[in-house]
């Protein structure tokens, strides 16, 4: 059963993928990790929108904390002065005598009674509130009761009017500076009521309190995105008129019983000021931004509690910045999926086209290896023989013209040997010519053994060989011949029925300057054919051929002056 294929490796299959099909790796990878640049923008976007906000919240705060600084030191300069006024009142003699004990009044006479001993005390109570723009300015007796008042020809006097219960009167009468934001009891005009003691003797007789209705100390006090609320959390002073009497969220007034409520206020609701955080979205901190009342854009509030007044002054710093922060965060988000997209493309395409060209390259290099492989068969096929794997006729004729050439400039001698088997047309009679073609290859290694590197050998016929011989002259060339004609003479071919016996004849001829290649040649054949007339398995030389010979003649050759050498009847050993 055929096994099943082996998956894959991730790798291996993006290597292959990038090889044969880059473009539709690249955008399937970039489809593969386009949630991963998703996520990461959003990430980024995250990050980058919760510090910008961090960034416009601390310089939004810094702001804030100079307004609240300034806005502080205002309001302590208006208040200094309203709490002083009743000081000064408290010392004047009129008011002192006023409420001094009477040995021949009664205490409690019914104060209209007394309004035509009081009028010059009044009309200075009235001017003292017109120079300092105060809403009413008025002496109370010990017993609560109005007994001299600035407003004491209006419809709304204030003679008579009991505030035994008010904080201010009971501050002031223990001998304190009182202090109280209140709805007036009888003009109900709202306002800050200021009291201080009127001492004899350092005894309280009575309590001098002025008033500064809430128009005025507006007009006094630049409240922009500011309010103020009093020590019941109601909200007292505010630059936005429809805050005022609204009360902070858990503010103190709720606890108040509605009678007291009442008193103060008149009124018994306080609807609440609206304070909502503000959240901007995908970020969970609200850094404190809040949405005042009915307002939209998100503001820092900072509170500053004034004791010394009972007030607290609530200062709001806009931060409208932080509406259009999702929507920054959304360009930034879009922005980092586009840069993460145009750099992961970048980076993918680097890689994948690298590992293509990779691939090409070894492609190529390999074509280039076979290549060189196939141009050096081809060579060897051009000038080698198949057979015997000897250099052919081709490559020897330039070997004989280099050799030549450089023999020419250095002087060396140069030998050049014909070689033919004997009597080698009946091997392949007796044979066959596959023991013919064995006994070629035989032979070839016989020579091949015998010669030196520079040495070459090429097969120039059936079965004729020619040797190269540089640096060699014709003795040694002889030499060299000897030794290969006995080689061959000692080393039959081994067969299955007898070794084959073989022999060689030879013709040697030593270059001289200036020869042809082709006349060398003819000579070292004539000496060859010398050698076969003259017996076979012997070597001659072509100084020992005659001239005749040589220039094509057809004399009968003088092989006596050989002398002895191979079988001199010319017939190989065995056949
Ligand atoms: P001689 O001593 O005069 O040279 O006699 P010879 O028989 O060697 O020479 P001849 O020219 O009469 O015969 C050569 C024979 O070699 C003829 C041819 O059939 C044979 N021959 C040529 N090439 C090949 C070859 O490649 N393989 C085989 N088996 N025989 C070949
Ligand atoms: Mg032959
Ligand atoms: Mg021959």
């Amino acid at each position: 059963m055929p096994s099943p294929p082996r998956p894959l490796s991730p790798v291996t299959w993006f290597r292959q993928h990038a090889e044969r099909t880059p473009l539709r790796l690249l955008l399937l990878t970039l489809v593969v990790l386009l949630p991963c640049v998703l996520y990461a923008a959003d990430k980024y976007a995250d990050m980058w929108a919760v510090r910008a906000l961090d960034e416009t919240v601390a310089e939004a705060r810094a702001r804030l904390a100079l307004r609240q600084r300034t806005m502080n030191d205002e309001f302590e300069l208006a208040f200094a002065g309203l709490r002083r006024l009743p000081d000064l009142l408290a010392l004047d003699d009129r008011v002192r005598d006023e409420v001094a004990p009477r040995p021949e009044a009664a205490p409690h006479k019914p104060p209209q009674a007394s309004v035509g001993r009081r009028a010059p005390l009044n009309a200075f109570l009235k001017t003292f509130a017109e120079t300092m723009d105060l809403h009413i300015a008025w002496l109370i007796d010990h017993t609560g009761l109005t007994i001299a008042t600035s407003n004491y020809d209006s419809a709304d006097s204030l003679l008579g009017t009991n505030y035994a219960d008010r904080a201010y009167f009971i501050a002031a009468m223990s001998g304190e500076r009182g202090r109280q934001f209140a709805v007036g009891r009888v003009s109900s005009v709202p306002g800050f009521f200021f009291a201080s003691p009127v001492r004899q003797c350092g005894t309280v007789l009575g309590v001098v309190a002025v008033k500064t209705d809430l128009p005025t100390l507006s007009r006094r006090l630049r409240l922009d995105a500011a309010f103020v609320t009093d020590e019941q959390g109601v909200v007292v002073l505010a630059n936005d008129k429809a805050h005022i009497f609204h009360a902070l969220p858990d503010a103190p007034v709720r606890d108040m019983p509605v009678s007291a409520r009442l008193l103060r206020y008149k009124r018994e609701a306080f609807p609440e000021l609206s304070l909502r955080p503000f959240v901007v979205r995908g970020i969970s901190e609200t850094h404190g931004l809040t949405l005042i009342g009915e307002a939209t854009r998100p503001a820092l509030l900072g509170v500053i509690h004034r004791p010394q007044d009972g007030l607290s002054l609530h200062v709001a710093e806009d931060v409208g910045e932080a509406l259009t922060l999702e929507d920054r965060r959304q360009v930034r988000f879009h922005l980092a999926v586009l840069s993460g997209l145009a750099v992961l493309g970048t980076l993918l395409s680097a890689i994948i086209y690298t590992l293509r060209n990779r691939a090409q390259l070894h492609i190529i290099e390999a074509n280039n290896q076979a290549l060189t492989r196939l141009n050096g068969e081809l060579r060897c096929m051009a000038e080698r023989d198949h057979l015997t794997g000897c250099f052919n006729r081709r490559r020897l004729d330039e070997a004989m013209n280099a050799e030549l050439a450089r023999s020419a400039r250095s002087g060396h001698p140069l030998a050049l040997a014909m070689l033919d088997l004997d009597h080698f047309k009946t091997v392949n009679d007796r044979h066959g010519h596959g023991v013919g073609d064995a006994m070629l290859a035989h032979v070839t290694e016989i020579i091949r053994n015998q010669l030196r590197e520079p040495d070459l050998l090429a097969r120039v016929g059936g079965e004729e060989f020619a040797l190269l011989l540089p640096d060699t002259g014709e003795r040694e060339a002889v030499a060299l011949l000897e030794r290969v004609r006995r080689k061959v003479e000692e080393n039959p071919l081994p067969h299955a029925d007898a070794p084959i016996p073989m022999t060689v004849s030879a013709g040697v001829a030593e270059a001289r300057p200036d020869i042809e290649p082709g006349r060398w040649m003819h000579e070292a054949d004539a000496a060859l054919y010398m050698a076969k007339r003259c017996g076979r398995n012997r070597t001659v030389r072509a100084t020992q051929v005659p001239d005749d010979s040589l220039e094509g003649g057809d004399a009968p050759p003088q092989c006596a002056i050989l002398g002895e050498a191979g079988n001199e009847d010319g017939s190989p050993g065995a056949g």
